[in-house]
């Protein structure tokens, strides 16, 4: 349980990997010895033709260049920057009123914003020339523990509303629609509905309590045709109000991203909490400012969701703008039970493919079969783990079929 909120915004040195899980090649920028500032380019990642930058979070010196695992659990090449803490800022351009869609893209592509998804919970902010829609969820509900983030909510709601707006002219939206939780709290729905009242934005409610893929369902509608893996490619760019409010500060203040808030949570630690944080701190230096690890036998570390994300054998990673909740605790195994057919996981999935066939063709190496089930087109929600009663981790199945095939 989150017992406190933390700030830890000035690590002595910061630790950015200059590849992800997509973009696999990068031309680094910078050399051991030189001086950087906030949002310069340290590296460009390569994803085919896309190119997107790697930016400094602090103001300092580059000390060397380090293999490290990724928030992936990959071994990637990290640039060492020592934080001389005065945060001086590479002035990137900014736009104070009226801005046109390719200036947003821009900004997005510059500053670094296009990479902003969780566990593939939502799109990367992309275009194309079928991009239509904007969905915004403003939902918290992946995390629920992570109740603080209504009260940023209301702090930021004019930004993240600009945000929006500056999504929809991104993506020259025909419609766009933002989700919010029933339960929401009504501060928070003043705060925000005050904001969107004199916009073209549609609000949909959302019973959280009931988890059935009703976001996915919702953009199902709205598309009329299958869902992709990338929404991007249905028209659809889905993402988190956060999100909105760093294409805020991107635009109107040239800011990019270089701090975020993560949940640390679990039995392994005697304090959990909720950090705001620099990107490129080391979590092992988090987990020292909560006094250490407590005694247990088996330790198990999990970032992000827990039905869709991602377990490490080791601490030694560095925030990335895509942690949002790390955690830590005793291991216990699940004991799986053979599959029943009961059909549930075909059933609930919204890309309205068949999790349970995938798995039993996964099992027997049967790649054509895998293909003929198009498997790709798996939006990784993890509902089928979540509502199988045998408690076998179906989207484990499916990613690795995926792996097969791709
Ligand atoms: S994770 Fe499971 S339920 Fe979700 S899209 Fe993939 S196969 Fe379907
Ligand atoms: S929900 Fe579980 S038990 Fe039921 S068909 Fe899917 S994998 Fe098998």
């Amino acid at each position: 349980m989150i017992t406190e909120y933390r700030t830890y915004i000035n690590p002595s040195k910061v630790y950015i990997p200059i590849t992800d899980s997509e973009y696999k090649m990068a031309n680094v920028k910078v050399a051991v010895g030189d001086r950087v500032l906030i949002g310069e380019k340290l590296a460009e990642k390569f994803k085919g033709k896309n190119k997107s930058p790697v930016l400094s979070t602090v103001s300092g010196k580059i000390l060397e260049f380090k293999d490290m695992i990724d928030r992936y659990g990959k071994v990637v090449d990290h640039v060492v920057i020592e934080n001389d803490k005065l945060y001086e800022k590479f002035q990137h351009k900014t736009f104070e009123h009226s801005i046109t869609t390719a200036e947003v893209r821009n900004v997005i592509n510059n500053l670094g914003l296009n990479k902003i998804s969780v566990d593939g919970i939502f799109t990367n902010l992309d275009f194309n020339a079928k991009s239509k829609y904007v969905v915004v969820n403003a939902m918290f509900t992946n995390e629920p523990f992570i109740s603080t983030d209504y009260e940023f909510l209301i702090k930021h709601s004019a930004e993240m509303a600009d945000g929006i707006e500056l999504l929809s002219i991104a993506a020259n939206a025909e419609k766009t629609i933002i989700l919010v939780d029933k339960f929401m709290p009504e501060e928070a729905l003043l705060e925000l509905g005050k904001e969107i009242v004199e916009k073209d934005i549609e609000v949909i409610t959302i019973d959280s309590k009931k988890v059935n893929a009703k976001d996915y369902k919702i953009i199902k509608n709205l598309v009329n045709e299958t869902l992709s893996v990338n929404l991007v490619d249905n028209g659809v760019v889905y993402t988190e109000i956060g999100a909105a409010k760093m294409l805020h500060d991107a635009v109107r203040l040239g800011v990019p991203v270089v701090t975020r808030k993560v949940a640390i949570t679990g039995d392994a630690l005697n304090i959990n909490a909720v950090y705001e944080t620099r990107i490129g701190t080391r979590f092992t230096e988090l987990v020292e400012d909560l006094g250490g690890y407590s005694e247990i036998k088996n330790m198990n570390l999990h970032i992000g969701s827990f039905l869709t994300g991602i377990q490490l054998d080791s601490d030694d990673f560095a925030i990335t703008q895509t942690v949002d909740s790390v955690n830590v605790a005793e291991y216990r195994g699940v004991d799986e039970d053979v599959c029943i057919k009961c059909g549930d996981c075909n059933d609930i999935c919204p890309a309205g493919i068949l999790p349970q066939n995938i798995m039993d063709a996964e099992l027997r190496s049967v790649n054509s079969r895998i293909v003929e089930l198009n498997t790709d087109e798996c939006v990784e929600c993890g509902l089928c783990t979540y509502v199988c009663p045998s408690k076998i981790n179906v989207l484990e199945w499916v990613r690795r079929a995926k792996r097969r095939v791709g």
